[in-house]
């Protein structure tokens, strides 16, 4: 499938979708969060479950109840302005964890996101962003705003793409020097060996030694149909140990649950 790489403007961004839900990955999973999901993607990998974000959207679809998979639609773009009049309907930003911004690969949208970052922290909430964590440059201009950040380290035998460690490296260090709170996550796939997640975790220990490396396995989606087992996601975790001292393993569990 062909990534879309939509136009970035400083006033108006495409959406696919705005829900309430809990979180389904990582450290902070179970917290109640508002995911809002950014249209585009710059990679291709072959277990995205969002393929919906790399095709052209008119609209964008908004959950009228959590878990209920009914949904409103509104006209693509949005303003800062329109962005948050929508979320209002969500109720008081005290309910939330935070905001989950992700995509796609929202940074593509980071010169939008340097202008509604202030305004969703000025309406008290917080930002949580979801990131496959390579277009360093561009976290650059918006972490000052950022609390959490959930960025991925591609592993290219379950992404399908091309190495990326230098620009995982890079993007790290831009976590580690803003002080957000962040964890790398690796989605591990059945055929992903065992030179790739250390040097995943080499990355995580040469960087910043306090940050949590989780290592997801795949859920089987689209081309994806096989996942690791337990004996190599614990084989796994032995081999990132060795190298550094903060290793979990995390699968999705919003799937679980059937929310979205
Ligand atoms: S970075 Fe995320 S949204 Fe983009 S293709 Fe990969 S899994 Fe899908």
């Amino acid at each position: 499938m062909a990534t879309l790489i939509p136009d970035a403007t400083q006033t108006k961004a495409h959406l696919t979708e705005m829900f309430a839900s809990v979180q389904g990955e990582g450290p902070w999973v179970g917290e109640r969060q508002l995911f809002v999901r950014f249209l585009g993607c710059n990679l291709d990998c072959l277990y995205c479950d969002v393929p919906e974000t790399k095709t052209r959207q008119s609209r964008c679809r908004i959950e009228e109840e959590p878990g209920s998979w009914r949904f409103e639609w509104a006209e693509n773009p949005f303003t800062v302005a329109d962005l948050m009049r929508h979320l209002e309907r969500f109720g008081s930003p005290a309910l939330y964890h935070a905001v989950a911004v992700t995509g796609g690969e929202p940074l593509l949208h980071h010169r939008f996101l340097a202008n509604w970052f202030p305004a969703l922290r000025r309406a008290g909430y917080r930002i949580y962003l979801e990131t496959s964590g390579e277009l360093h440059a561009r976290m650059e201009r918006v972490a000052s705003w950022v609390d959490f950040c959930a960025m991925d380290i591609k592993l290219p035998s379950s992404s399908g793409e091309k190495p990326l460690w230098q620009a995982h490296r890079a993007f790290l260090q831009v976590c580690r020097d803003a002080g957000i709170a962040t964890f790398a996550k690796a989605v591990v796939g059945h055929n992903s060996t065992e030179e790739e997640i250390a040097e995943s975790a080499r990355i995580a220990a040469e960087v910043w030694s306090e940050v949590t490396l989780v290592l997801q396995p795949v859920t089987p989606f689209g081309a994806v149909t096989q996942a690791p087992t337990a004996a190599q996601m614990l084989r796994f975790q032995q081999v990132a140990l060795a190298v550094h001292p903060r290793v979990r393993v995390i699968p999705q569990t919003h799937k679980l649950l059937g929310a979205l």
